[in-house]
Formats: structure tokens, C-alpha cells, sequence
């Protein structure tokens, strides 16, 4: 019925991370006895793998979803929940018509009215959104030629941390409408596509699409897919695939600091450190690289201050807080931070400035 060659591919890339947790270790004196030791202790923990692979798949419920036809399952985990939105406001010049945002919002509904537990919340942060959404008029912005809307989705350990989704236009408002319950349902941790074409999560649509749009549906296999993947028993898989993250700057990025926690986890530091300064450079806006390399700056300052090297501790402290300070979601380990440099500002005679980081430190 569709003409491969005149369908356009609705792509998805998972960028897969290894996030760090900060470990801000104790500055007693006692500890110091037994760096060695206790650094080891640290890094073991950390290195342990975020989440065990093993297969979501129910046998109940395998025939009525295509669970087996995906790469992979990731899910917004349940703390990140209402799904937070943001819908970046529509450009003005070619090609851009405000019924797109309409079409948009509308497909947003019918996820959630499908979805029962699933809800969205619109907000005009993308910095705190879980999905963010734009438009574009520049083919460019394609991964391939033939894509009419991409989604990348941002991993942190706990799961889908950010999912960002791009359509391009001009197109019919049917068409925009398929696009964004596709990538929307990407966005919500389909990672790869339904072999039927009946399903909106089926690899292609027709630029020739043109029916009502209020037509244009999640077909039952689509929602129960989704609800698979969302049950409460359903464990989300490990996604093994990671086709297409080499595509974009984000995604490049995103494989350096990879690089960089196979580094640390094999006990190179230098070479983690190397590695997740270059990610950072290449991409500052990525809250999970921001976290590796102040985590890590974090790491290397309470190993420096074990060492009694308190200078060198100072400046990775400082770097730490500088980078982790940048994004709201690091807050956290932000404040971890803050209490370790404070800490060494006690030690080293300075009560008065560590008076202030101790309190940030306590999320004063
Ligand atoms: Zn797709």
C-alpha cells in the first residue's frame, strides 16, 4: 500500500549513558589511615551496572504487543512522573503554522487518555522537561534524508532522563499528527519499531497521508505495548542498540563520556577525566555528562585530600562545583560538593568562607 521509496522514516537514537554518583568521601582524620582502602570501597560501588538486563517480555500479553520486535524497553521512571512537556514556541517563517502545536497537544491527550497512570504537565522549562518538543523547517536536522521526525532520548541510570523530539515541517496536519504520536511514543522508551503497519510505531509513514486527524489513532497494539512496558512488573530492558548515536553532536558527545566511564571503571581516572572534559566541551547542555565530570572532579578532590594534597583537592572541589552548579537535576550531588569543600575549608583554617558551602552543602 505505501511506497517505500516515497515514505518518510521516523527515526529514534538512544544516546545510553553511564551516570556516576558523586561520592563525596568523609574528610575525617580517620579516614585518612586508609585511603587506599576506602577509595577501592567507592569505586567498587560505583562501578556495579545501573540495572540488570533481563527481558520485559510477558507471555500473557507478548501477542497483543510487538515487545519482541523492539531493540529494547526504557521507561520515564516513576519519580519523573507527571510527565513534564515542553513545547518550544512555534518560529515564525516558512513552513510553520501554529495547528501544528494543536496536533501536537492533541497527541499528547491521547496518550494520556489511552494510558491510564500516565499523565503529561506542560511547562514552559525545557531545562526541567522530561519530553521537549520543537519543530523545524531544515531537512538538515534529519538524521537521513527521508526522516520526517527524530527523537533522542537521554539515559541517566534511573532511566529515560530527557527525551528530545524534533518534527519537521511543512506537512498536513494528519501527517504532523502521526509524526508526534510516533516520536512521542519513542520518547516514552519504544526503542525500535512495530513490524505491522497498522501500528503508529510501524518504521514509516506516507507523505501522502491525508484524512481527518482526529482519525489518526494509537492502534490497540500500540497502547498495550506501552502498557507492557509501564506495568509494575515489567523490568526495563538494557538497551543493547545504540544504532545512529554516532549521527549527532549530542550523541557523539554522549559516546566520549561513555568512553570515559569505561575509563573510570577500569580505574584510569586520567583517561575519564580526559575523556569526560572532551564530552563536556562538545556538549555543556547534557546534564549526564555535566554530572561524570563533576562527579568525577568531586572523586579526584576527596582522593587528593586523603593524600594530604590539599591544594590539588581545592582546585578539583572548586571544578566540581562549577560543573554540577550548572544544572538544576544535579542539585543533589551539587550539594554533596558544596559540604566536601566546605569540609577542607574547616580543615584548612578557613571557618568563616566554609561556613557558607557547609550550609549549601545542607541544601541551605
Ligand atoms: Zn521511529
Amino acid at each position: 500500500m505505501l511506497r517505500p521509496d516515497r515514505n518518510f522514516w521516523l527515526s529514534w537514537v538512544f544516546l545510553a549513558s553511564m551516570a556516576l554518583n558523586v561520592t563525596a568521601l568523609a574528610a575525617n582524620p580517620e579516614d585518612q589511615a586508609k585511603p587506599d582502602q576506602v577509595g577501592k570501597e567507592e569505586r567498587q560501588k560505583q562501578s556495579e551496572p545501573a540495572s540488570k538486563t533481563e527481558s520485559n517480555t510477558d507471555s500473557k500479553t507478548e501477542s497483543k504487543t510487538y515487545l519482541s520486535s523492539l531493540s529494547g524497553t526504557v521507561r520515564i521512571p516513576a519519580h519523573r512522573l507527571p510527565i513534564k512537556v515542553y513545547i518550544s514556541p512555534m518560529p515564525s517563517g516558512a513552513g510553520f503554522k501554529d495547528s501544528y502545536q494543536v496536533m501536537l497537544k492533541e497527541a499528547f491527550s491521547h496518550f494520556q487518555d489511552s494510558l491510564s497512570g500516565l499523565s503529561f504537565v506542560y511547562t514552559d522549562k525545557a531545562q526541567e522537561a522530561a519530553i521537549t518538543c520543537r519543530f523545524t523547517n531544515n531537512e538538515k536536522e534529519m538524521h537521513f534524508a527521508q526522516e520526517g521526525g527524530v527523537t533522542e532520548i537521554v539515559m541517566d541510570s534511573d532511566g529515560i532522563m530527557q527525551s528530545k523530539i524534533t518534527i519537521l515541517v511543512p506537512r498536513r496536519d494528519c501527517y504532523i499528527k502521526k509524526v508526534a504520536l510516533h516520536e512521542i511514543g519513542h520518547a516514552l522508551g519504544i526503542a525500535g519499531h512495530s513490524p505491522d503497519q497498522n501500528d503508529v510505531m510501524y518504521f514509516s509513514v506516507s507523505p501522502d497521508l491525508d484524512v481527518d486527524p482526529k482519525e489518526v489513532k494509537l492502534s490497540a497494539r500500540d497502547i498495550d505495548t506501552l502498557k507492557a512496558i509501564y506495568s509494575q512488573s515489567a523490568k526495563p530492558s538494557q538497551i543493547v542498540k545504540v544504532e545512529g548515536m554516532e549521527r549527532s553532536a549530542a550523541g557523539r558527545a554522549m559516546i566520549i563520556s561513555n568512553e570515559g566511564s569505561a575509563a573510570y571503571k577500569a580505574g584510569n581516572f586520567d583517561l575519564a577525566l580526559k575523556k569526560y572534559q572532551e564530552a563536556y566541551q562538545a556538549d555543556p547542555t547534557n546534564a549526564v555528562i555535566a554530572r561524570n565530570l563533576g562527579g568525577l572532579y568531586v572523586n579526584l578532590g576527596s582522593i587528593n585530600l586523603m593524600a594530604r594534597n590539599a591544594a590539588m583537592a581545592e582546585t578539583f572541589f572548586k571544578n566540581g562545583i562549577d560543573v554540577l552548579s550548572k544544572h538544576p537535576e544535579n542539585k543533589p550531588f551539587c550539594r554533596q560538593a558544596c559540604a566536601a569543600y566546605g569540609s577542607l575549608l574547616m580543615m584548612t583554617g578557613r571557618a568563616a568562607e566554609a561556613k557558607s558551602y557547609i550550609e549549601k552543602g545542607q541544601g541551605k
